[in-house]
């Protein structure tokens, strides 16, 4: 099909609550897409960091391919090796909880809510989170989206949420009362920016919880799975969480989202009280365990870390060139550039050039290259960056 032909499709037969750029994207290699009219894009925001080790890593389509053909689905009213391998390999990873799947990072948020609600039960039903957050679009993960632009067209949002600034613990603090089962935020804001928590803001979170009988809730869906040179972004930071949600980067390419608990905790998610019918499903599980593998056989962790200092280098060094560039934040893979005016027209020229990075909250870069990428693809990323700012100035 060409491209016209698919937009077509889409016209007349996709609900249009994307807006999509014009190009049909066929196939996928590393830190490659290519489009259906034989351009080749170097990719540095691939999927919605979704695809974390670049796209279709070699080890998880082999994973796929040999998992598809044992057993692609089972309910969970049996067991089955890949979910059990995988908990055990995200357990060992972060605090040493247990895990539950399901297939996003809405739906991991959502079961994290519920669970903090079942967990510390009697009257605590309030919930706080911060602005500026994204979790999900799912009514109660929306609601806990301290961002009114997601919240136009869906009031009333659910009832107990209360939104305070990012890193603000005075705010924190006096927003607490005994009524509050969670706290749950990014350690590093996605959507929001790429604004990252201070140890001072996790540490207050941290020990308000405690006081109060809440559960402190990191959202990892956009930080985890190694794209900061950790496994999780907590890690960076000496604070454990009571709770974390991921999805993304876990499957490869493959829907997958699952929550973590501490095992006390966990244990209040008795049968009956929360499900998904395709979580732990083995294809997306065979998927996460072929990442978790590719990711620690690969030394990938240690590449993030190196590849992101290497490319925040390379990015400062843009900002002595041009004054458009604000400041740079980030850990890791996970990068954003400040600008001082929209950053759409700058991501939109930078695709007409072969470079695919993004724009959030309007004015900040989001550069999340896959965790395999090198030097070279980020010198080539930094040169089509550069051109562009030139002739936008
Ligand atoms: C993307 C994202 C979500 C939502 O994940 P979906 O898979 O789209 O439901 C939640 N939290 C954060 C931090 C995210 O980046």
């Amino acid at each position: 099909m060409t491209t016209k032909e698919t937009i077509e499709l889409f016209d007349k037969h996709v609900i249009a609550n994307y807006g999509r750029l014009p190009r049909v994207i066929v196939k996928g290699e590393g830190c490659y897409l290519y489009d259906a009219d034989g351009n080749k894009i170097l990719d540095m925001f691939p999927g919605w960091a979704v695809s974390g080790i670049g796209h279709c890593h070699p080890r998880v389509v082999e994973a796929l391919r040999r998992q598809a053909g044992e057993l692609l689905h089972i309910d969970n009213t049996f067991y089955s090796e890949p979910q059990g391998r995988l908990a055990a390999l995200l357990s060992e990873r972060a605090f040493g909880g247990k895990c539950f799947f399901c297939n996003s990072g809405a739906e991991a948020n959502e079961a994290a809510l519920k669970l903090a609600r079942l967990y510390t039960a009697e009257g605590k039903y309030r919930f706080i989170t911060a602005e500026g957050s994204f979790h999900g679009r799912t009514f109660a993960t929306v609601t806990a989206t301290a961002q009114t632009k997601y919240h136009e067209g869906f009031l009333p949002l659910l009832p107990g949420f209360t939104y305070v600034p990012y890193n603000d613990v005075a705010a924190l603090e006096s927003a607490f009362s005994d009524e509050v089962a969670a706290v749950m935020v990014e350690p590093i804001q996605g959507e929001g920016g790429i604004n990252v928590a201070t140890a001072e803001y996790l540490r207050a979170i941290r020990q308000l919880c405690d006081r109060n009988g809440a559960l402190m809730i990191l959202d990892e869906v956009q930080t985890g799975i190694g794209r900061t040179g950790k496994w999780f972004a907590y890690q960076h930071f000496d604070v454990e969480p009571d709770i974390i949600t991921m999805a993304k980067a876990l499957g490869g390419g493959v829907a997958i989202g699952a929550m973590m608990a501490k095992t006390e905790i966990a244990a209040a998610l008795v049968p009956g009280k929360h499900a998904s019918t395709f979580g732990g499903n083995c294809l997306a599980c065979a998927a996460g365990i072929a990442v978790i593998e590719a990711i620690e056989q690969d030394g990938l962790l240690e590449n993030a870390a190196q590849m992101g200092a290497y490319a925040r280098e390379k990015i400062l060094e843009l900002k002595h060139k041009h004054p458009v560039i604000d400041s740079v934040r980030g850990i890791g893979l996970m990068i954003g550039i400040q600008l001082t005016g929209p950053g759409k027209d700058i991501v939109d020229k930078c695709l007409d050039k072969g470079l695919r990075i993004n724009c959030t909250n309007n004015t900040v870069l989001r550069f999340m290259p896959a965790m395999i990428t090198d030097k070279s693809r980020i010198d080539q990323a930094i040169e089509i960056l550069d051109g562009v700012l030139s002739e936008s100035e």
